[in-house]
């Protein structure tokens, strides 16, 4: 052993790189998610577009009803139908002549105590308010023949049961589903007042990254949380705009951000957010005399740089996917849906026995990559948050409460699924 080094103690040994630095304030997730409800308006324009190419498009009014659904009282069934129910026992009707189909109307009255032959989404003609399946009817020498009881009203709809018209259908905010153009067409709208799209520009940083399918030098890594926070964005129904990568460089960065800024609604960088001599995203905005490091009481996660650039809002994301992902779900997709137009949206997540051990300290929240099998709560053999694999493994996250918490095999755990998120 050499003589001649210096006796210097390394520093008190870590085993949880995520201890919460003493004296420091770390904001709890939901008081960060509140600031952002409350501080974050909506920077989208206003256009109209037929309901065919609304989908994914949020409503900037409440839409309302042109025409009841159903508009005219109707056959629910193939069968036929009379006026008045029936006791019990057989009852034998005489069939008028002709029937009624959906969009071909029988225009006449039928007779009290004869019956006609109707269809599936007929309107009741005059004299009809009952509908008999045609499978429990006996046609034979131009009459019927059925046993009741049957209620009066049986296997009919009525005017406006589903909707009325004036009705307000879907409110101004709601992203439009499928379902959602159904309802639109079926009460008259042919066209929308929606907002653009949201235009999200995403950007790496880092000097170690390099575009996959290039040559990749030792000490490099490909870039991979741009082609995943791209699709995160596109998922979510906004217009990625890819702003490629940026080296660590001030310089490269600022002009990175001033291009990003004039062409998008919201930025989402990853790396370079925390205060370290390379970390030029939280510099940058700091310069700009606009920057909030938000320290949030958060596994996985480390800092978030949230600035805005030239008038736009900038998500600094961590640098480690697994951080830059479940920030993103977590904070920048209630935020950016805000931004969008949408109103505030929580995920929805189920309450389900685990399938796991774990032992968690008060003070933060954590999240952690999972799937369900078998009706039980899986979670990644891994909690590191450079493993990849482990984002793609997971279905969802398991959240865990920012308290105290033992969680044996059995007991009830939050699964938020990745479709909860939009993704
Ligand atoms: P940073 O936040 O810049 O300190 O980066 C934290 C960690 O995430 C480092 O190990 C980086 O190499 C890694 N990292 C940063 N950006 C990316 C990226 N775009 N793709 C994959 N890993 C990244
Ligand atoms: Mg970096």
């Amino acid at each position: 052993m050499s003589q001649n080094k210096p006796d210097i103690a390394p520093p008190p040994l870590k085993n949880d790189c995520f201890a919460l630095p003493p004296g420091v304030n770390w904001t709890p997730v939901d008081e960060a998610l509140a600031l952002l409800q409350e501080r974050l308006r909506p920077v989208t324009r206003i256009e109209s577009v037929p309901v065919s190419r609304a989908l994914g498009r949020i409503l900037t009014v409440d839409a309302i009803a042109k025409r009841s659904n159903p508009p005219l009282p109707n056959s629910a069934v193939d069968g036929y139908g009379f006026a008045g129910g029936f006791p019990e026992g057989s009852h034998v009707l005489p069939l008028a002549e002709g029937r009624a189909a959906a969009g071909v109307p029988f225009e006449g009255t039928v007779p009290a105590g004869q019956a006609l032959r109707v269809l599936t989404g007929a309107a009741l003609p005059e004299g009809v308010d009952t509908v008999i399946l045609e499978e429990d009817v006996t046609v034979e020498q131009g009459h019927i023949a059925f046993r009741g009881p049957l209620r009066q009203g049986a296997n009919t709809r009525k005017a406006g049961e589903d909707v009325a018209a004036g009705d307000v259908i879907l409110p101004a905010g709601r992203r439009l589903t499928p379902a959602d153009l159904a309802l639109l067409s079926a009460v008259g709208l042919a066209g929308v007042q929606v907002r653009t799209p949201l235009r999200v520009a995403v950007l790496s940083t880092g000097d170690e990254l390099v575009e996959p399918g290039q040559e990749a030098g030792p000490g490099q890594i490909f870039d991979a949380n741009r082609p995943m926070l791209l699709a995160v964005a596109e998922r979510l129904g906004f217009e990625a705009i890819d702003m490629g990568r940026v080296a660590d460089e001030r310089e490269l960065l600022r002009d990175r951000l001033n291009q990003a800024a004039a062409r998008a609604d919201v930025i989402l960088t990853s790396g370079g957010a925390s205060a370290g001599d390379e970390d030029h995203v939280s510099a940058l905005l700091r310069e700009a005399g606009a920057m909030q490091e938000w320290r949030i009481a958060l596994k996985p996660g480390r800092p978030l740089a949230l600035g805005v650039w030239n008038g736009t809002p900038v998500f600094g994301l961590p640098g480690n996917p697994v951080a830059a992902m479940v920030c993103t779900l977590i904070f920048a997709r209630p935020a950016m849906g805000l931004l969008a137009g949408e109103g505030w949206s929580a995920p929805q997540g189920f309450d389900l026995p685990a399938a796991f051990e774990k032992r968690k300290k008060p003070g933060r929240r954590e999240y952690l990559r999972a799937r369900v099998r078998d009706g039980r709560v899986e979670v990644f053999h891994s909690e590191g948050s450079g493993r990849i694999s482990g984002l793609s493994w997971a279905e969802g996250l398991a959240e865990i409460e920012d308290g105290e918490r033992h969680i044996r095999p059995g007991d009830p755990v939050r699964f938020i699924p990745y479709a909860s998120f939009g993704l």
